[in-house]
Formats: structure tokens, sequence, C-alpha cells
């Protein structure tokens, strides 16, 4: 990884952590209405972006509020920090809101 690409990573997680993203992040919850955005049935975890063209000065529509199990779909990483148990999302929801990891 050049330090370039470190330098934006390191803005990146400082701007998981702003105000700025935290406002953001409530109104695509609000939007998604507690249903995931991409199946409608499980219940949003996190906020994922669509693209990183934008990121610091996102387009709400780039985000989509998502479940984990659509999450770790869109990023095909199926090593999560937590395991794909059905169900386990929606148990979650409260204290997943608060994880500094509300994107990936
Ligand atoms: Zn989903
Ligand atoms: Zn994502």
């Amino acid at each position: 990884m050049s330090s370039e690409q470190q330098t934006w990573w390191d803005r990146y997680h400082e701007y998981l952590k702003s105000p700025e993203w935290y406002a953001l992040r409530e109104r695509v919850m609000r939007r998604a209405d507690g249903f995931c955005e991409i199946c409608a049935l499980g219940q949003p975890t996190q906020v994922h972006h669509t693209t990183y063209k934008h990121v610091f000065h996102e387009f709400i529509w780039e985000l989509r509020a998502v479940c984990d199990r659509c999450h770790a779909r869109l990023h095909r990483t199926p090593t999560e920090q937590k395991p794909l148990v059905p169900g386990l999302g929606d148990r979650m929801f409260g204290s997943a809101r608060g994880r500094k990891e509300g994107e990936a």
C-alpha cells in the first residue's frame, strides 16, 4: 500500500468517527426505516458506500443501509468479524450502531 493510500485510509477512518458521518448515517438509517436496503428483510446494522467517489461529501443515494449478511456479500468477505448466524443481526442492532466500524 502506498503512503498516499495510507493517508486516504487514515482520513477515511477519522471521517467515520466524525459528527458529519454520523449525521449522514442517521439519514440513511432513517430512510431505510428499519429494513436493509438490499434485501429488505434484515435490519440494517451499517451503512455501505456503493462508490467511494464522493467520500467525505457523499450523496445520500450513494449510501445504503445494509444488514450484516448483505454487507458481507457486497464486500465478498465471508470473514466478517462476527459469525453470520441468521437472525443474529436483528438482536445485535442496538449495540452494533455504536461500534466504530460503522462502515467497511
Ligand atoms: Zn440485507
Ligand atoms: Zn461497505
